[in-house]
């Protein structure tokens, strides 16, 4: 797609990583699949990959996690 951004660059599918922080919780979640702008390199989330990281910092809080550092394909269960 077209860059919303910058307008002007394409968005390649790419892997990115997104940090989190959620009542001082701080997840960084590494490998994320997004689409990249190729132009200014500002990364796109699909509604499905975001909701899935929610739903991991989510169950990350409750188990007192206070920083961590995960692989996003290892976390999430295919
Ligand atoms: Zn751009």
């Amino acid at each position: 797609m077209k860059c919303p951004i910058c307008r002007s660059g394409e968005t390649r599918p790419g892997k990115a990583s997104s940090l989190l922080e959620r009542g001082g919780v701080t997840l960084v979640f590494q490998e994320v699949p997004a689409d990249i702008c190729e132009n200014c390199g500002e990364e796109y989330f699909s509604e499905e990959t975001t909701d899935r990281l929610l739903k991991l910092a989510e169950e990350a809080v409750r188990s007192g996690v206070r920083v961590a550092v995960r692989q996003y394909a290892a976390a999430v269960p295919e």
